[in-house]
């Protein structure tokens, strides 16, 4: 990704923030020690045969950082950069999430280490099939539950859920989320991080005083993510899209956007670039562009004390994972830009993941008006729960949305005790 600082250590930064979170709500040694480690790690080596009968060896993880709220949850991502501390971190951030919009799950993560665009779809169910035997004895509806994440998808879970199934001997939809629909999936399960991040964007507006309606968005990375969380609020909450982003740059247009067609684009060409009409720019200006709102929405580390002081928009709703280092985060802060962080910004993916789950394991469906309700429900209150402490603390929502996710996990960890 362009303007990454891939010198920066995404474990190092997670660590630090369990340490500011812990200073501030006086979290002892123990406590804050285990918050430090991930539980259990695995990772493993593995052959895949090509398309041209040559053998490849990749190398995955697999992290499952926190168990104490329930079994461990969080997505798989397939790409080229992937390294264990990055999984780890994504790993202990998947906790933090589920805690702050109080699901009952620990958090985890995995990564193979492969550059997808360059694989054949019988090159990439291959090595999937192969990477879910690798795991499949620390994974399980009760153990650890994959959903997708970057450059994976419901093919992808499909893939998985099969390949356990058939190791079992029969059929276990609950063992990962976001599949297809006729493979247990969940109505609005593929546009629920979007969504998620279009309601709590809404309500941070709100309490701001900042205009949705009529008003700007720049959406830096217009994956899955972005481009839903674009198209819900285009279309639900009457804002402009003045500007969109992938990894080959990004376009502008003063007077909008139409998301729809940008995706239609985008699905035909490979890219946003070239749209019709619009203005090339590059990634950074998109992320420096004057907005209402700016949605990371890409990879991590794009955020930085190089560009924060930048950020032009009044609100940054953080879709990505980890877009925004702790050094830009203050800076952000002094210059009174909101920033919705990506443990409560994105978390209505895992939120769905767990509407799905749950139906997975009554084997009851829910129409989409049932799952979207509820995920705005939960939304709002995590939304609620998190502006609360920042109020009251005088701290912002990142820090807060630590406070709330730390203390519940650190609470369940001390109601449970230490065994033996
Ligand atoms: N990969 C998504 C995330 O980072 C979803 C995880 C899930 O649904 O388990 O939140």
């Amino acid at each position: 990704m362009p303007n990454t600082e891939s010198s920066i250590n995404p474990f190092e930064t997670a660590k630090q923030q369990v340490d500011i979170v812990a200073d501030l709500i006086g979290i002892d040694g123990g406590v804050r020690e285990i918050l430090k480690h991930p539980k259990r790690e695995l990772t493993v080596n593995f052959p895949v045969k090509m398309d041209d009968g040559s053998v490849k060896v990749f190398t995955g993880h697999r992290v499952q950082y926190n168990m104490a709220r329930g079994p461990t949850k969080g997505g798989i991502r397939y790409h080229p950069g992937v390294t264990l501390d990055e999984v780890r971190a994504l790993a202990a951030w998947m906790t933090w999430k589920c805690a702050v919009v109080n699901i009952p799950y620990g958090g985890a993560k995995g990564g193979v280490v492969c550059d997808p665009k360059h694989m054949s779809k019988t090159e990439l169910e291959h090595l999937t099939r192969r990477y879910a035997s690798e795991i499949a004895g620390i994974i399980g509806p009760e153990i650890d539950i994959p959903a997708p994440d970057v450059y994976t998808d419901s093919q992808t879970m499909a893939w998985i859920m099969d390949t356990y199934s058939m190791q079992k001997g029969y059929s276990v939809p609950g063992v990962v989320t976001g599949k297809p629909l006729s493979l247990g999936g969940s109505e609005g399960r593929n546009e629920a991080t979007g969504r998620g991040c279009a309601y709590v964007t809404r309500e941070a507006a709100k309490d701001a005083g900042v205009r949705i309606k009529g008003g700007t968005v720049a959406v830096q990375g217009f994956g899955n993510a972005g481009s839903i969380a674009a198209k819900i609020l285009y279309d639900e909450q009457g804002a402009k899209i003045i500007a969109a982003s992938d990894s080959r740059g990004g376009i502008y247009k003063a007077d909008g956007l139409n998301p729809h067609s940008v995706e239609e684009h985008k699905i035909k060409t490979g890219s946003v670039v070239g749209f019709p009409g619009a203005k090339a720019v590059s990634n950074e200006e998109v992320l420096e562009m004057k907005a209402d709102v700016l949605i990371p929405a890409a990879l991590e580390n794009v955020i930085t004390a190089k560009n924060a002081d930048k950020i032009q928009a009044k609100i940054v709703s953080e879709a990505a994972n980890g877009p925004t280092v702790p050094a830009a985060d203050s800076v952000l802060h002094q210059k009174k830009i909101i920033v919705l962080p990506d443990i409560l910004a994105n978390a209505g993916g895992v939120t769905v993941s767990y509407f799905e789950w749950a139906q997975d394991i009554q084997g009851y469906y829910w129409p989409l008006n049932e799952v979207n309700s509820r995920l705005e429900r939960v939304m709002v209150q995590s939304y609620n729960d998190v502006h609360k402490v920042a109020q009251e603390r005088k701290v912002h929502h990142r820090t807060a949305a630590y406070v709330v996710a730390i203390q519940r996990v650190a609470d369940a960890m001390r109601l449970r005790g230490m065994y033996p």
